[in-house]
């Protein structure tokens, strides 16, 4: 084991406190950070209990109350953070309670208490007014048993449908922030319970004149999504940050934090840097050494991150030989050495884009089947250059 850690493990305390410190040299003056979850690591439940898990809780909130001492913080639970892991059930449990008054300096608002207690979400307005609307979307988590897989455990839906109702009256802009992000991911599955998944989206397209963007994590890899209506008209930018944990549950990638630059009378994303850590140098040289990956701006030629801008650069991303796909897929994985970089094939660029502006089903399968059949006519077309043999393997893999 690294100084920093390895990429088969959660993080040792080092790397926690280095990523935080971090967060603070590239900017210590922001508006507020967002936490997105899963602070308790990813350990079998035998080894581990509720105290501890509270614990850590602790300590990852004092962290960040002596790195920002004068910064809201608006974190959500994510799914590991609950004891047993996963299990989220509505209702004053001790987690709720406990993490409620360690969080009580950043939810600094008492009609929340309740919302809370019932179910671990909460909305609050920043001093720059935008609302953040914090969902516990772990709720709706497909391990987790502890509720009915369809309804609206905890009230969460009626809840959101009226803050969201709510802010249009009085003309806020809404930031949401949670832990898994409605969609679907890698493995070509949502996360979430499909009932509850259809009727989470269904709320965020009604309201989506509200909502100036999502932010999500659960997923460890730096992901993009578009939230469009039935006709394809770009809607909210959904945004999944890297985590900071180097452990991996998909392809191999380094520890990841990120600086949004936003309008603070629109809420529009302007422009996102993303930093990493390179944890096989970090490791070597026994200091981390925080870089700058990328920005939006910069890597994509982006004007700003609206849903508009957006949708043109996953326009552009459908040719998978794109050199924003080619980054794309680089900067997912938080920019290992080149030669970890596993190859996203065809059917990979096809779940990656569909994973993009698809989050029902039905229209995931369907825009999967549309852009095989695509690449097909489009190889088909070039048959007589490329040859007998190619044209075959491609012929097959329809
Ligand atoms: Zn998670």
């Amino acid at each position: 084991m690294g100084l920093f850690g390895n990429i088969w493990c959660d993080p040792p305390w080092t790397l926690v406190e280095s990523s935080v410190q971090a967060m603070k040299s590239i900017k210590p003056d922001v508006d507020f950070l967002l936490w997105t979850g899963d602070s308790v690591l990813h350990a079998d439940v035998a080894k581990i209990n509720h105290t501890f898990n509270g614990i850590i809780l602790d300590n990852a909130t004092e962290l960040f109350k002596t790195t920002f001492p004068d910064t809201p913080v608006y974190a959500s639970f994510g799914n590991h953070d609950s004891y047993p892991m996963d299990q989220f059930k509505p209702r004053n449990t001790a987690l709720y309670n406990e993490t409620l008054a360690r969080w009580r300096t950043w939810i600094d608002d008492s009609s929340q208490d309740e919302n809370f207690r019932k179910g671990g979400f909460y909305t609050v307005k920043t001093a720059k007014n935008i609302r953040i609307v914090a969902l516990n979307t772990n709720i709706y988590y497909k391990d987790n048993k502890a509720v009915h897989a369809e309804g609206d455990p905890a009230g969460q839906f009626d809840w959101l449908t009226q803050t969201l109702e709510a802010a249009r009256q009085k003309k806020e802009k809404v930031i949401i922030t949670g832990h898994i992000a409605p969609g679907f991911q890698l493995n070509q599955e949502t996360e979430l319970y499909t009932h509850q998944n259809g009727r989470l989206v269904k709320i965020l397209k009604q309201y989506y004149d509200v909502i100036s963007a999502m932010h999500f994590g659960h997923e460890h890899a730096d992901v993009l999504k578009l939230l469009r209506n039935g006709d394809g008209v770009p809607l909210i930018p959904v945004f999944l940050a890297p985590s900071v944990t180097p452990i991996t549950l998909g392809p191999l990638h380094n520890p990841g934090i990120r600086l949004v630059k936003y309008d603070r009378v629109t809420g529009t994303h302007i422009d996102i840097s993303q930093y990493y850590l390179d944890l096989h140098a970090a490791n070597k040289a026994e200091i981390a050494r925080w870089k700058l990956e990328y920005n939006t701006s910069g890597a994509y030629g982006l004007p700003d991150l609206s849903p508009e801008a957006l949708d043109n650069l996953i326009d552009k991303m459908k040719d998978p030989a794109s050199h924003e796909f080619k980054r794309y897929w680089k900067y997912y994985v938080v920019s290992p050495a080149d030669e970890f970089i596993e190859d996203c094939d065809t059917l990979c660029h096809a779940t990656v884009i569909c994973g993009m502006t698809e989050f029902i089903q039905a229209d995931f399968v369907n825009c999967f089947a549309e852009i095989i059949i695509s690449l097909s006519v489009r190889v088909t077309y070039c048959m007589p250059l490329l040859g007998l043999s190619l044209s075959l393997s491609l012929f097959l893999f329809m």
